[in-house]
């Protein structure tokens, strides 16, 4: 303790306070903070050995104080420093043997664990002004060092999947391209979304949502490895930072194995889940974008993937950036569209399977866009969606519509698309409630199509709304049944009236080796047993009419009774009640044979190569890559029977049918050599009965 009360001594008190009792008092104080280890003492000699420490702090290291006495005091700090700059070790070294005062230095104890101290120290110099050594204070930084490193990682750090942060994310971009352009190599950068997460957090809750979120980050990080650093941005998108890729094939590679891996289903609570994902890649050039670009080209790629499908990666292109300004002007288009009466409505009729009756109509939204022409509504629907535009424009639809139908018969309903969106809102049923009245259109004969996204939201809300909904008296259809979720388990729940088999079920549904018949029947099975009327949408060609009837759709909407038309041509269909078709010009048709078979084809003096895909006695399937008109008169050689004489009915891409002007003799083909080589005659079970000549 003598060197304590030497350096109080030294401390330029007065004579008075060196008395015994004031330095008792003082070396109690000491005493009292030395032990009570928030701080310690120490002084030096002149070489830099150490000539005192507090006891706490030479047992922290777990020494004596006298082994450590008489050591330099530098032997007690680590060479680590907290900015990984100059050692701080050395640098303590340095202050020591150049006398000069140091405050707060924070070091690293020479100790398996990790304590931090901060060290404060100036010159003692004798009576006549003679280096002496030092002398100082200490306080120990390791709990605070502690959770600053650890609020810094936090501040880096995603909490939900462990993974870097949008900051973190946004340093390594910068920190990439710096080196990138250091060492000349280019740096890239994947952006990611994954697709279905939404239904899976609604469907399934947040929880389960988190769960698959914390499983991706592992799959991702798998798949990286040491590639780069991977992060999240927040919801469901994901970036990942590629310090040193920039090579196409090894960067289509990479995205291609996040999206397999990502792709593979997941177990949730012991339910399989599976969701998609869509990669935007960007590669730095020498040129003087920031992060910022990179990001915002990263985005546009991820669009691109997006808009091709989903599932698939895009790599940004200069040329996203026009097609991302075409769009924004196409938005505010469309709002101008809404002000400007540029979009119409057509209608297009649906009839009773069995008399071809007109039942009604649905209503298709149409813009004629006054550079662009016509735009498609799978185009802007889902951009008035995006733009919140979709309630204005389904109000007017609804407005317009109700007004529409007002003027037809009695016993004419009218359809109307809603978006998931307009479902969502609250004032919907209220809004439904005044159009009606409004337009005075009784509601039994207003009917509100909804797709199977509505289901993908909060449940209580979809059955409050469909409870308001009925409550009003409007029906309700089911529309593109199959093409969502297919959750058949809210069509027991939900009181639908009607459900639409979508034309992707319809077209081709007629091709015996397809699977597409089964299926309808089967919903056709489902919505009679639930009450339910079943309309085929997309319904085409006569054998498609044939197999839908004979399947039990209790209705028909599609081109063969006619196109979505203008409000004019509706309103004399919906009077007239049923709709001209040449059905008596088609006889039924025999049963078909199914052949591959070279033919050649003679059209306007011409004679093409083609292939015979079936036949009847009355007509065939024919495939020729030469398009053919509807009506053409055609001749066909497939070497049985000489030139036979055609007229094309339909056709669809490379395919055409087309009835013979006079009956052909099927025994004509039959090989006469080999018995066991017979074409099969197939007669698809709905060609049975009421079947009718076409296709
Ligand atoms: P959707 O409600 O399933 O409408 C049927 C679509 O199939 C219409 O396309 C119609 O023209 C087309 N279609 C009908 N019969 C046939 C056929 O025999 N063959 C072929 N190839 N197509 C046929 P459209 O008018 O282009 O509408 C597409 C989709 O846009 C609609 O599908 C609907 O989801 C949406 N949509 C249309 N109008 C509105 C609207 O007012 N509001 C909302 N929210 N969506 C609308
Ligand atoms: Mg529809
Ligand atoms: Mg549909």
């Amino acid at each position: 303790m003598g060197s304590i009360g030497r350096m109080l001594r030294s401390g330029g008190n007065s004579p008075a306070e060196e008395s015994r009792p004031q330095t008792s008092r003082a070396e109690g104080l000491i005493k009292e903070f030395e032990n009570s280890e928030k701080g310690w003492f120490w002084e030096t000699k002149k070489d830099g050995t150490l000539a005192y420490i507090s006891e706490s702090v030479a047992r922290a290291l777990g020494r004596e104080p006298d082994d450590v006495v008489g050591r330099p005091f530098t032997d007690l700090i680590s060479t680590d420093t907290a900015d990984g700059s100059a050692t701080s070790e050395r640098t303590l070294g340095f202050y020591l043997s150049s006398h000069v005062a140091f405050q707060d230095l924070v070091v690293r104890a020479k100790t398996k664990t990790e304590v931090w101290w901060s060290i404060t120290g100036r010159p003692i110099h004798d009576d006549i002004g003679r280096f002496f050594g030092f002398r100082g204070f200490a306080s120990d930084l390791t709990k605070i060092r502690q959770s600053e490193v650890e609020l810094d990682k936090l501040a880096r750090q995603d909490a939900l999947t462990g993974l870097a942060n949008r900051q973190a994310l946004r340093r390594a971009l910068d920190d990439a391209m710096v080196g990138s352009v250091r060492r000349k190599h280019r740096c890239s950068m994947f952006l990611l979304d994954l697709d279905r997460f939404k239904a899976v957090n609604d469907t399934l809750g947040h929880p389960a949502g988190d769960t698959l979120l914390r499983l991706v980050a592992l799959r991702l990080q798998d798949v990286i490895g040491k590639s780069g650093q991977v992060g999240r941005l927040g919801g469901d998108e994901f970036e990942v930072v590629l310090p040193s890729i920039s090579d196409k094939k090894e960067l289509s590679n990479l995205a291609q194995g996040i999206i397999d891996s990502l792709s593979r289903p997941y177990t949730i609570n012991g339910t399989a889940v599976s969701i998609g994902a869509s990669v935007g890649i960007v590669t730095s050039d020498y040129d003087d974008r920031t992060s910022d670009d990179l990001m915002r080209d990263a985005d546009l790629a991820l669009y691109a993937a997006k808009a091709a499908g989903k599932g698939c990666f895009r790599f940004f292109a200069p040329d996203m950036h026009e097609a991302a300004r075409q769009r924004q002007l196409m938005e505010s288009d469309l709002r101008v569209a809404l002000e400007k009466e540029q979009l119409w409505l057509a209608y297009q009729p649906c009839v009773d399977a069995t008399s071809e009756a007109v039942t009604g109509f649905e209503a298709l939204i149409r813009w004629n866009h006054p550079e662009h022409g016509p735009v498609s509504p799978v185009e802007f629907i889902p951009l008035a969606e995006e733009i919140g535009l979709i309630n204005e424009i389904g109000e007017w639809v609804l407005r317009t519509a109700c007004a529409e139908a007002a003027t037809w018969p009695q016993h004419v309903t009218v359809a109307v698309n809603l978006s998931p969106i307009q479902f969502k809102s609250h004032a919907l049923p209220t809004l439904v409630r005044m159009v009606l009245s409004d337009t005075q259109l009784p509601a039994k004969r207003l009917e509100l199509e909804i797709t199977e996204g509505v289901f993908l939201s909060n449940d209580d809300h979809v059955h409050d709304m469909i409870a308001s909904l009925k409550a009003i008296g409007v029906k309700l259809a089911l529309d593109d049944f199959g093409t969502g979720y297919s959750s058949l388990s809210y069509l027991q729940r939900v009181p639908f009236d009607k459900i639409k088999v979508d034309r992707s079920f319809v077209t081709g549904a007629s091709d015996p080796q397809g699977r597409n018949a089964a299926l309808i029947r089967a919903m056709v099975g489902l919505a009679s047993d639930l009450n339910m009327q079943t309309t085929a949408e997309g319904v085409e060609t006569q054998d498609e009419l044939a197999l839908v009837r004979s399947l039990g759709c209790s209705l028909v909407q599609g081109y063969i009774f006619g196109r979505p038309m203008p409000s004019e041509e509706a309103r004399e269909l919906a009077s007239k009640g049923a709709i001209d078709r040449p059905v008596e010009k088609y006889p039924p048709r025999e049963p078909r044979m199914r052949i591959i078979r070279a033919a050649l084809l003679h059209f306007h003096g011409q004679v093409k190569g083609a292939r015979l895909r079936n036949i009847s006695s009355g007509g065939a399937l024919v495939e020729c890559r030469e398009e053919v008109p509807v009506g053409a008169l055609v001749q066909l050689d497939f070497a049985a029977g000489g030139l036979i004489d055609a007229e094309v009915r339909w056709t669809n891409g490379t395919q055409f049918g087309c009835q013979f002007k006079e009956k052909f003799n099927l025994k004509l083909l039959q090989p006469t050599k080999s018995p066991s080589n017979q074409p099969t005659v197939m007669a698809p079970d709905y060609l049975k009965g009421d079947g009718t000549e076409g296709k």
